[in-house]
């Protein structure tokens, strides 16, 4: 008997006869989690529906850019307006500037801003300036992080600190990732240490203000303090990646709520995606204009790109910062995310099931453990065959978490009173004893 090629096992089969696993992205294949991909239709509002016409309330939002919700009004003239103008001109247009000045106005440690394609683009880019600007070699990231998969971003931990890294990937040679110095999240003394030891090669630290590669785990204030620190005293730029963070957390970003919380703190380098792409392949990169002028054609730094700054992509990101800088926006947006996350740890309360969450703005994170975990073999410690279990009767009952216990949850603005309601019903039946 074969599978009927309409449904989402069939579409399944189908898709990995000619693509490696059937997706173009892994995670979207529920390895973790094991099960057949729901392969979606359409989406509207705060519901994907799949190829069988079942409908799911998205908490994923094409992991993390829909922040208004799917085919938002504003947003669909805008790019509908920009497509009848042309689709890429490979020269310069008056909307990337718009978009520039767009972001600057709402993240102050910015004075120049470059356009890419996609978050990977964005933090490789960065990466090459962060070297160029202070010719040095090593780099500093943190075990969970992920910033995309340039090769020396494809690291795991050497065995002490003063060995650098392995790769995660097989097709990344030693000696790529040789510079590249992995440590833990959230670890005072090891990053003291590795500045002993290196101080003077390094060209950055790089770090997930809130790592939503890890699900939801803040930096603490004092870590991201002496990260501050010690790349200020040893002259090493400090790399906030928020291509899940940016102006979804806050409409300042992460380092706004730091910012608040450690006086005059800024990041040196800033890297960004997803939102401001509102769903669109756009991504960022920026700083101070004497680190970005760096960059060809002003500086030695090359860097370039066929479909960087596309009108399509940059009328899409406009009309969405255009939505979320409205007054109240992220207020609301945080308000609801809370009632979900309260709901939902409550819901695993009444069932003596162990369960911690964290939120911010319109991102959220929930654990089957005791408490939040601060680092990466914690997060991976916690209850996974819980997860898994907890993932499918979730999706069973229509709703759409992301399908790794390692990965952050986002709420749009279109999500209402009645999907959270109904969320939270759900977890409440799949959670039961
Ligand atoms: C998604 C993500 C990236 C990579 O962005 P892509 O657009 O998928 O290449 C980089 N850093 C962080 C923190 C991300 O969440």
């Amino acid at each position: 008997m074969s599978t009927d090629p309409k449904t989402n096992a069939g579409l399944f089969e189908r898709a990995q006869r000619t693509i490696p696993g059937g997706v173009n992205s892994p995670v979207r294949a529920f390895r973790a989690v094991g099960g057949t991909p729901r392969f979606i239709a359409s989406a509207r509002g705060a519901y994907m529906v799949d190829a069988e016409g079942r409908r799911y309330i998205d908490y994923i939002g094409s992991w993390g850019p829909m922040i208004l919700g799917h085919g938002h009004p504003a947003v669909l003239e805008a790019v509908q307006k920009a497509v009848a103008e042309g689709l890429s001109f490979g020269a310069p247009t008056e909307r990337e500037i718009e978009l520039a000045e767009e972001i600057l106005s709402l993240v102050p440690s910015l004075e120049q801003i470059r356009l890419v394609s996609s978050g990977t683009e964005a933090a490789m880019s960065a990466l090459r300036l962060a070297r160029g600007a202070t010719g040095r070699s090593k780099i500093v990231k943190f075990e969970g992080c992920y910033h995309g998969h340039a090769d020396a971003l494809l690291v795991k931990a050497g065995s002490g600190l003063a060995t650098f890294g392995h790769p995660t990937s097989a097709g990344v040679p030693a000696e790529v990732v040789q510079h590249t110095l992995v440590l833990e999240y959230n670890n005072l003394a090891q990053i003291e240490e590795a500045f002993a030891l290196h101080g003077r090669e390094i060209a950055c630290v790089m770090l997930e203000p809130i790592a939503g590669n890890m699900n939801f785990v803040r930096a603490s204030v004092p870590f991201v303090t002496k990260l501050r620190e010690l790349c200020s005293r040893h002259g090493a730029l400090l790399v906030f990646d928020e291509v899940m963070t940016g102006f979804r957390v806050a409409l300042g970003s992460a380092q706004s709520i730091y910012a608040k919380l450690i006086p005059g703190f800024e990041p040196d380098l800033s890297v960004f995606g997803k939102v401001i792409g509102g769903g669109m392949p756009l991504a960022a990169f920026g700083g101070k204009r004497a680190v970005m002028e760096q960059l060809a054609p002003l500086g030695p730094v090359y860097q370039a790109g066929t479909l960087s700054g596309n009108p399509v992509a940059t009328a899409c990101g406009l009309a969405t910062l255009r939505e979320i800088r409205q007054p109240g926006f992220h207020e609301a947006l945080a308000a609801k995310t809370k009632t979900l996350l309260d709901g939902l740890l409550g819901a695993a309360r009444e069932a003596g099931v162990a369960m911690a969450g964290d939120s911010e703005g319109g991102m959220f994170g929930f654990f089957f453990a005791d408490a939040l975990p601060q680092n990466y073999p914690a997060v991976m410690a916690t209850d996974k065959a819980r997860f898994n279990a907890f993932f499918h009767a979730m999706l069973e009952a229509g709703v759409y978490f992301a399908p790794a216990l390692y990965e952050a949850s986002f709420m749009s603005a279109a999500h209402s009173e009645a999907d959270i309601a109904a969320t939270i019903e759900a977890a409440r039946r799949a959670l039961k004893p």
